[in-house]
């Protein structure tokens, strides 16, 4: 493989041309396995950044691609419609929260977050409020890198202050206090509430990632905060949009994160895990009123529409991991990584720059005291067969759902080994 060309012509995520990470060369996957040039096989710890639940090159998503590919691999969506679309609209209206009953196919994560935002503002334009259309949401989120989705990301995390001078002003109070099973007290909402009493003329939704704050940290709340706050949107007359792109499809050891709390959101975000890992896809799911109001906009339209829209091989994709994860064991096996990783990452806790560790469904996080040495750890998991991609202070794993104990247990010995090397930080 050519990484020479790809170390000098080729942009990878949040790095620098003049001064490139190196990369390795995968020739393909299977299940939680990446094969490299160099001959060696790493287990994967990530799933792709959250998607490849199923694990790679699955049988029954392939299939689903080729078959699809046979017969229509594309067509415009503006006046066109295809059975891949109405199928997938069908399956994941079955599947997700009920309320939710309208669906916008997107084409990634940061482009669902667009357009939950541009709806909730030309819905309050419909229902004769347009001067509701601020985002407010809580320090440590991250929902993209788009320039509506950098707004409502935590500033001061660092990655996108260089266009904080282009970007919408919003409202932002305090990350929910960490822990899933911390007990809950009204004073953890109160500066929400505060910003909810003071401002909702002119808040058109609220955005969260429900349960686990992703990117922003790998942060883990609970879920009587996100029910209080959905009583607080309820009563201060404010949209609540969950953004389950990291979230959805049984990480966090449900179908979606909003079920830990039971409730259900005026507009969803969904991306990642819907296509199992195998194409790029995301969704905008929103109510019959959030609908309507668009409909009474002064537009009468909702204003977006990519070219790729409900692209048909990546909706037969979708179609086929959903119909894997309807019928499979998903929960057994996020009950049984949940417990794992447990066990696994238990001894990290004793480590002297270690400050926590935690984990929630497929979800294994180690925090150290100070910022990792990417390129040192991401050689060090290497070395030791696995694939593991720290930022900031996180150690942190999201496997495939079908990797299996023995794989799982390799993963996290690395882990520990890893966050106790000299050098790490
Ligand atoms: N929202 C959340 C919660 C995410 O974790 C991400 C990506 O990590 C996004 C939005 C953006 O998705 P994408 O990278 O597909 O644009």
């Amino acid at each position: 493989m050519d990484l020479e060309f790809d170390r000098q012509h080729l942009w990878h995520p949040y790095t620098s041309m003049t001064n490139p990470l190196p990369v390795l060369g995968v020739t393909s996957a299977s299940g939680c396995r990446l094969r490299l040039d160099d001959g060696r096989e790493l287990i994967d710890g990530t799933s792709s950044w959250w998607s490849a639940i199923h694990g790679y090159s699955h049988q029954a998503l392939v299939a689903a691609v080729q078959k699809q590919a046979a017969q229509l691999s594309h067509v415009m969506f503006g006046g066109l419609t295809h059975e891949a679309a109405i199928d997938l609209g069908k399956a994941l209206l079955k599947l997700t929260p009920a309320g939710l009953s309208r669906v916008f196919f997107a084409d990634s994560g940061s482009v669902a977050v667009e357009v939950a935002i541009k709806m909730a503002i030309q819905y309050w334009q419909g229902r004769g409020k347009a001067g509701k259309h601020k985002l407010l949401t809580v320090l440590g989120g991250y929902h993209g890198d788009t320039f509506a989705a950098m707004s409502v990301c935590d500033p001061n995390a660092g990655m996108h202050g260089m266009f904080g001078h282009l970007v919408a002003k919003q409202l932002f109070a305090s990350a929910p206090r960490a822990g899933f099973d911390r007990p809950f007290c009204d004073d953890d909402i109160r500066e929400l509430k505060t910003l909810l009493e003071r401002e909702h003329d002119s808040i058109a939704a609220v955005i969260i990632e429900p349960i686990l704050q992703g990117a922003g940290g790998l942060r883990f709340y609970s879920p009587d905060y996100l029910r209080a706050l959905r009583a607080l949107c309820d009563q201060y007359q404010v949209l609540l949009i969950a953004d389950e792109i990291a979230t959805g499809f049984g990480r966090t050891g449900k179908a979606f994160a909003c079920e830990h709390a039971g409730i259900t959101p005026d507009l969803l975000c969904l991306g990642k895990a819907l296509t199992g890992g195998m194409l790029s896809l995301a969704a905008t799911l929103c109510s019959d009123e959030v609908a309507a109001g668009i409909g009474d906009s002064p537009a009468g339209v909702f204003m977006h529409g990519p070219t790729f829209m409900a692209n048909p091989l990546a909706c037969a994709a979708a179609s086929a991991s959903l119909e894997l994860f309807a019928k499979g064991d998903w929960q057994a096996q996020v009950s049984r990584i949940e417990a794992e990783l447990k066990r696994g990452l238990d001894d990290a806790s004793a480590l002297p720059q270690v400050v926590d560790v935690r984990v929630l469904g497929a979800v294994g996080v180690i925090e150290m005291a100070g910022s990792i040495d990417t390129a040192f750890a991401m050689h060090a998991f290497a070395a030791r067969g696995v694939w593991v991609r720290p930022f900031g202070r996180l150690i942190y794993v999201m496997p495939p759902y079908c990797i299996s104990s023995a794989e799982l247990a390799a993963l996290t010995r690395a882990m520990v080994e890893v966050a106790a090397l000299d050098g790490i930080l």
